[in-house]
């Protein structure tokens, strides 16, 4: 199964898909944590999106496109969960332009909806593991021991992109050029909105129950 999972920063796109991952047979695309991954190791690639991921901005569409597809390719054959891919309509072109030339497309959009306020509240506390990645947040979802990961206890850091003043910026990024890409999708029907302001197991059943609709395992 090929889909996208849409929504703004805080929406719970990385926590879901963690889960999806475990219960169906499905790579967890995330351009978000494959950018962080090139600026860890120091890349070209990774120097260029620094500055634009610093002050909350997107990286230029080019870099994004060019990415995405190269990583999209390699999952051909298995399906993949697509995190924080496509957020501009350029990029949803390109990703249907691609699919189509090898005679693929989405199979589904899930669109995951919560309020700037919440988003807010949930980046400012999302606290996460350098070692294994794993997400947490400061009240909603704590671990177990105050500021240490439940898998390897290492001590949890917050993203420099989360703080306050950047944490504004993403949620206009958001609305200026992402929210168009959810009109995108709604033209050929293959988006499902969910409410993703509910209790986390709520939203995840939710999305289960979708997947499972489309046959997925
Ligand atoms: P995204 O990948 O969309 O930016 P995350 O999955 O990283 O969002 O979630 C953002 C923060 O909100 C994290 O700290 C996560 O633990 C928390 N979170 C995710 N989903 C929920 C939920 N349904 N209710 C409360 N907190 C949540
Ligand atoms: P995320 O982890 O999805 O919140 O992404 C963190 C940051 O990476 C964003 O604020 C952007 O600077 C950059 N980024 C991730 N995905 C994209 C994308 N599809 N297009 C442009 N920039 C992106």
């Amino acid at each position: 199964m090929r889909i996208i999972l849409l929504g703004p920063p805080g929406a719970g796109k990385g926590t879901h898909c963690k889960r999806v991952i475990q219960k169906y047979d499905v790579h967890h695309l995330s351009s978000g944590d494959i950018l962080r991954q090139q600026r860890a190791s120091r890349t070209e690639l990774g120097k260029k999106a620094q500055t634009y991921m610093d002050s909350g901005q997107l990286v230029p569409d080019k870099i994004i496109i060019e990415m995405m597809v190269g990583e999209i390719t390699k999952c051909r054959n298995s399906g993949y969960l697509l995190d924080g891919f496509p957020r501009t309509v350029p990029q949803a072109q390109a990703l249907a332009d691609a699919l189509a030339a090898v005679g693929e497309r989405i199979d589904l959009v899930l669109n995951l909806k919560i309020d700037d306020q919440t988003a807010a509240s949930r980046l400012t506390g999302r606290r996460s593991c350098p070692g294994c990645g794993a997400v947490y947040h400061l009240e909603n979802l704590k671990p177990k021991v105050n500021g240490a990961c439940d898998h390897d206890g290492a001590e949890l850091v917050q993203r420099p992109d989360d703080r306050r003043e950047i944490v504004a910026n993403r949620l206009r990024t958001y609305r200026e050029l992402t929210a168009p890409v959810v009109d995108f999708y709604k033209k050929d029907g293959r988006i499902y909105d969910i409410d993703a302001g509910r209790n986390v197991d709520e939203v995840t059943k939710t999305i289960f129950e979708k997947l499972d609709t489309l046959g997925a395992s």
